[in-house]
């Protein structure tokens, strides 16, 4: 994979994000289409935290949600007449592409591991998964690209084949789950901003992302100041996930879902990550794209937080409630959050 001379990051990660002076990062050639760049076992760990929390399972959920989302985005960026060529001559450049993307955006080893495609109803390709940066979402997301791709209605299926490998099979058939009709996506308002972030003079990655290691052999991306792996994701997947675990399993899932992301916070920020003040903050959620940090005040009162251009609410409302008992060194809060539809976020945490 080719690097920045400057900084050693795929170039690719360079040339397809862009990072913004007001928190924000969007993709170079579609600025409306808006990314994270993210604590990725996050993921996982969060959609397992809900199924702990909730008692039931939720991946058929996530798993259609993405499909439908990546569906929609492949549908959006490759015209039906091109799609259909892709049919016929795509397949290479496509796993092609998913595998380079997987190892450029953190999102584990991808490769074919066989496949037939007579255009028949036995058709099926099969990938071999490692490290996945989440089993859902790459589950999804391979699904999603392969229907729009294919034109046909499709399913997947998983197997553990080693230690964090899996085969993903997608076969053509129809959904097991239909969802219900979503709202609107997101629409993520920019209120500009003046936040500088170190960068590259080459490739415009901002220094804290390249400190990261990018391992391709694994597909991951490291950060060694906290030994988290990331990743790199839209936003507006996660959030359609979260809607459609509501409207399929209740209104409690927005709570459930802060719970669990406390829960994890709670048991891997470490209190000296949090010693560099507003500035330190704002910039470690500028660097992910999580938006433009305000104020942030601690007291006796509690924790009192004001983003612009937030994005996942939910995840953020989680993440500075865990924060919140890390630095007081004491589990047990309640949080309150509200956002604006200009994408004003405001988070309350106060001592239980
Ligand atoms: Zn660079």
């Amino acid at each position: 994979m080719r690097r920045c001379a400057g900084c050693g990051v795929p170039t690719l990660v360079g040339k397809e994000l862009t990072w913004r002076e007001n928190g924000v990062i969007v993709q170079t050639r579609d600025p409306d289409h808006r990314m994270i760049f993210y604590e990725s076992e996050n993921l996982d760990q969060l959609f397992r935290g809900i199924e702990e929390i909730i008692g039931v399972p939720i991946g058929h959920i996530v798993i259609e949600s993405k499909r439908r989302e990546t569906k929609e985005y492949v549908e959006n960026l490759m015209p039906a007449p091109v799609r259909k060529v892709a049919r016929y001559v795509g397949l290479k450049p496509m796993i092609r592409r998913l595998s380079v993307n997987g190892m450029a955006y953190g999102f584990g080893h991808v490769r074919l591991a066989q496949k037939r495609v007579h255009f028949r109803d036995d058709d099926y390709v099969t990938m071999l998964v490692s490290n996945p940066h989440s089993l859902y979402f790459l589950c999804g997301e391979i699904l999603g690209a392969w229907e729009a791709i294919d034109g046909r209605e499709c399913w997947v299926r998983y197997e553990e084949v080693a230690p964090n490998s899996y085969e993903v099979t997608t076969s053509v058939g129809s959904h097991p789950l239909e969802l219900a009709e979503r709202l609107q996506p997101p629409r993520y308002a920019y209120r500009p901003g003046k936040l500088e972030l170190d960068k590259c003079r080459a490739c415009g990655v901002p220094a804290a992302v390249a400190s990261c290691r990018w391992d391709e052999a694994l597909g991951t991306i490291t950060d060694p100041s906290t030994g988290r792996r990331m990743a790199i994701f839209g936003p507006s997947g996660l959030e359609a996930v979260f809607e459609d675990l509501e409207s399929e399993l209740g209104e409690t899932i927005p709570e459930t879902i802060i719970e669990a992301q406390r829960r994890y916070t709670v048991r891997t920020l470490r209190r000296e990550e949090l010693e560099g003040g507003t500035e330190g903050i704002g910039k470690m959620l500028a660097v992910r794209g999580l938006g433009l940090l305000e104020d942030i005040r601690l007291g006796r009162e509690g924790l009192d937080l004001a983003l612009h251009n937030a994005c996942v609410p939910l995840l953020l409302a989680g993440l500075f409630q865990g924060a919140y008992e890390v630095v007081v060194g004491k589990e047990g809060s309640r949080v309150t959050w509200e956002m604006s539809r200009d994408g004003y976020l405001e988070v309350h945490v106060s001592p239980a």
